[in-house]
């Protein structure tokens, strides 16, 4: 019966699917995908009852593991009360008190919640709110942007001018608005910071913000840099008078090891995009925050109003649930307890440093890092091989290019942690023989 029940969801799946990420001639030829029906704290189950440790939280946001009854229970509660109304100008409890809470562990300062449905959205948010800030107080010729080589913020057309990752950017280039893509601290900090302070002081007084995801440089491969860049862009940023924008949507709630990453470096940017995590992988929610002088800048008559919302804006739905996300932080301990979780998977990966084939071993906080020796990026094949092999273990270890990470949900087991280490050890060995 199982196996019937995986024929017709893979029947349909590949005569209509047309799945994010994937290049879709060799996922109907050649991909016996995994066809997941449950999931249950760091374990997804399959139709046939086989488990697999989800070794990067879904897409990096069940933070708290699948399925925490408390966020279930609430988002039951919630949808029995209010499934949806639109915040425009009218409110409701969940979006109210989320924003309150969230304010109250964001970085000091960041004192305004403008919510929107995911981590893009939150981004574009933000280089919305950059521009049209500008436009209205006094500064009209700030429009450019400011962000780094390798750098990841999202999907729209607006984010995608952010980006900086080549196979990413390619088609839609000629769209793309103006942005400098600066090299990135990940590849060397001196270099970096020579070419933030030369951009600024030669074109400050047409750019609207820096962009910056935080420490980590996400999807273009797990590349961690030091706390130390982001303290001089803020100072740059302060000298010439050129918002700072903080993507968190990977960063954020706890992944680094602190609430933020902007924490490591006790910086508070003007605006900050958190996503993902923020309402424990359940649904689609996201929120831009950002301080009392922005803020500010949009108050005074009607033409000043952010022209911006999406439709699901607030929903009630994500909102308590991320709400209960910050109740579960603070009872259950998530980040007085990451230093330990933290340094277990660090541990464990440094021991995969003396495997074969296996080079730049790093960690940070709940992410881990290795790549695959001669590997060259995104559309290498060789950290597929890791994967297939760790499928094979009862692993879901989703690779970037020739990159094998690690992001599991903050509150794995130690033994679920320890499982998890020894699959990808015993994969990474499979993958890189012959
Ligand atoms: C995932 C991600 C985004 C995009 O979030 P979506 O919810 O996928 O739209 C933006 N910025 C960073 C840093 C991300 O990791």
């Amino acid at each position: 019966m199982c196996a019937s029940h995986r024929e017709r969801v893979l029947r349909a799946d590949k005569q209509y699917l047309w799945h994010p990420y994937t290049a879709m001639e060799r996922y109907i030829h050649e991909t016996q995908p995994l066809v997941v029906a449950r999931a249950l704290g760091s374990r997804l189950y399959d139709v046939d009852g086989r488990s697999y440790i989800d070794g990067n939280a879904s897409w990096w946001t069940a933070l708290l593991g699948h399925n925490h009854p408390r966020l279930t229970a609430a988002l039951c509660s919630q949808a029995g009360e209010l499934c949806h109304t639109s915040l425009a100008g009218i409110t409701h409890e969940a979006a109210a008190l989320f924003a309150e809470e969230l304010v109250r562990v964001a970085p000091r300062g960041l004192t305004k919640v403008f919510l929107s449905d995911n981590g893009s959205t939150a981004v574009e948010a933000a280089i919305k709110l950059c521009v049209q800030y500008w436009a209205q107080n006094g500064a009209p010729e700030r429009t450019r942007f400011v962000s780094l080589k390798g750098a990841f913020h999202g999907e729209t057309l607006g984010v995608s001018a952010l980006g900086g990752m080549r196979e990413f950017r390619a088609p839609f280039e000629p769209l793309l608005f103006p942005c400098a893509h600066l090299a990135s601290p990940a590849d060397d900090l001196d270099t970096a910071i020579e070419e933030l302070e030369r951009e600024l002081e030669a074109h400050s007084a047409s750019t609207a913000a820096i962009v910056l995801e935080p420490l980590v440089q996400g999807a273009s491969g797990m590349r961690m840099y030091p706390a130390d860049y982001l303290v001089r862009a803020r100072e740059l940023a302060d000298a010439h008078g050129v918002l700072l924008v903080f993507d968190e949507v990977f960063t954020g709630y706890g992944r680094t090891g602190r609430m933020w990453a902007a924490d490591h470096a006790s910086v508070v940017p003007d605006v900050l995009c958190s996503a993902k995590g923020l309402s424990g992988g359940l649904l689609p929610f996201a929120a831009t925050l950002t301080t009392e002088p922005v803020f500010e800048g949009f108050l005074g008559g009607d033409e000043r109003t952010f022209f911006y919302g999406h439709t699901f804006a607030g929903n009630p739905l994500g909102a308590r649930v991320a709400r209960e996300v910050l109740a579960i932080y603070r009872d259950e301990g998530i980040l007085e307890n990451l230093g330990a979780k933290a340094r277990r998977l660090r541990e464990g990966f440094a021991k995969l440093g003396e495997l074969e084939g296996v080079e730049n071993v790093r960690t940070l906080g709940m992410i881990a890092a290795l790549d695959l020796a001669g590997g060259s990026g995104y559309l290498e094949r060789s950290g597929w091989r890791v994967y297939e092999e760790a499928l094979k273990r009862g692993a879901y270890v989703r690779p970037l290019g020739h990159v094998v990470y690690l992001t599991p949900p903050l509150n794995i087991s130690d033994t679920d942690l320890d499982e998890l280490l020894e699959i990808v050890r015993a994969s990474v060995v499979a993958g890189t023989a012959g």
